[in-house]
């Protein structure tokens, strides 16, 4: 058996990933493409992107395409939607993901961090959904999902810019729940705990004595795999997910219940 015989929820799906190049994004490509879905793939640089893209097109018979896109340059979210609309002819779901971390206390923080974080993981993702959920709205419907963490919904030490983000983009995704439901866009956010991406490897996995406090709150007593983020996108993408719209799916063995 292929994985083109198995059963694929997102056929015929138009899906635009952001922070596709690696970590959680691509992941969330990979899963995408196995499901059936046509991809945009974006992230800053598309020659990290080219790869992947060809690899996925081939190995799962969707079409992909590339787009380069800093998301700290604010005219960025607008030509994005409409450039990634123009490849694909429409677009049925939006994945923001990318995203950026400087962890600092409160009383390191710096400036030109704080207002990069925001921009990025705030700003260019809550005007990115703005402009997919209209289009959406006006075609019919489609599927909003927000790649937050579980520090939008309980501060983290030496997050101060990045909680902030994260929880106004969690509001911002219930907003359009609740304005665009009645035109069948659904919006919802996935909340993670730490995920042992490259960077949440080096960070936490290669550190036991900065992991073991952190692991000790999670009742599961474990990271995250990017595998088991890419699930719950996937669901939440699809028709199995149809009764979903401004929730906050917790990914985290339990943290935010301990
Ligand atoms: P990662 O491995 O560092 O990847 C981040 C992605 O975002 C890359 O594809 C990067 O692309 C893109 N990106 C960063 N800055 C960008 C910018 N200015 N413009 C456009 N794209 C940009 O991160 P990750 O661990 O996969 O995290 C993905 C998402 O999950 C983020 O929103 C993060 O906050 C969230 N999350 C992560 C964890 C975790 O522990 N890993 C936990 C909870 C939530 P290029 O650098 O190639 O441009």
């Amino acid at each position: 058996m292929t994985s083109q015989d198995l059963p694929r929820p997102l056929t015929g799906r138009r899906a635009l990933i952001t922070g596709a190049s690696r970590g959680i994004g691509a992941d969330i490509a990979r899963a995408f493409a196995a499901a059936g879905a046509d991809l945009v793939l974006s992230a800053r640089d598309a020659s990290s992107l080219e790869e992947p893209a060809r690899r996925l097109a081939a190995e799962h018979g969707v079409r992909t395409a590339v787009l380069a896109a800093d998301l700290a340059d604010p005219d960025v979210p607008d030509r994005l939607w409409a450039e990634a609309s123009a490849l694909m002819e429409g677009l049925d779901v939006l994945v923001n993901n990318a995203g950026l971390s400087h962890p600092e206390t409160v009383q390191t923080l710096d400036t030109a961090h704080f207002d990069e974080t925001l921009r990025v993981n705030l700003r260019a993702p809550a005007l990115l959904a703005a402009r997919a959920g209209a289009a959406m709205a006006a075609s019919g419907g489609g599927a909003i999902l927000t790649i937050a963490s579980a520090a939008a919904l309980r501060p983290l030490a030496e997050h101060y810019a990045y909680s902030t983000a994260k929880a106004g983009l969690v509001m911002a995704t219930r907003t359009l729940a609740l304005e665009l439901g009645e035109h069948g866009v659904r919006a919802n956010s996935i909340c993670p705990t730490v995920v042992l991406t490259d960077m949440g490897q080096t960070v936490w996995g290669e550190q036991p004595a900065k992991a073991a406090p952190m692991l000790a709150r999670i009742p599961l007593s474990r990271f995250a795999q990017p595998r088991e983020v890419s699930d719950v996108a996937v669901w939440l993408a699809s028709d199995a997910a149809s009764m979903i719209n401004g929730a906050e799916i917790p990914v985290d063995g339990g943290y935010l219940v301990s």
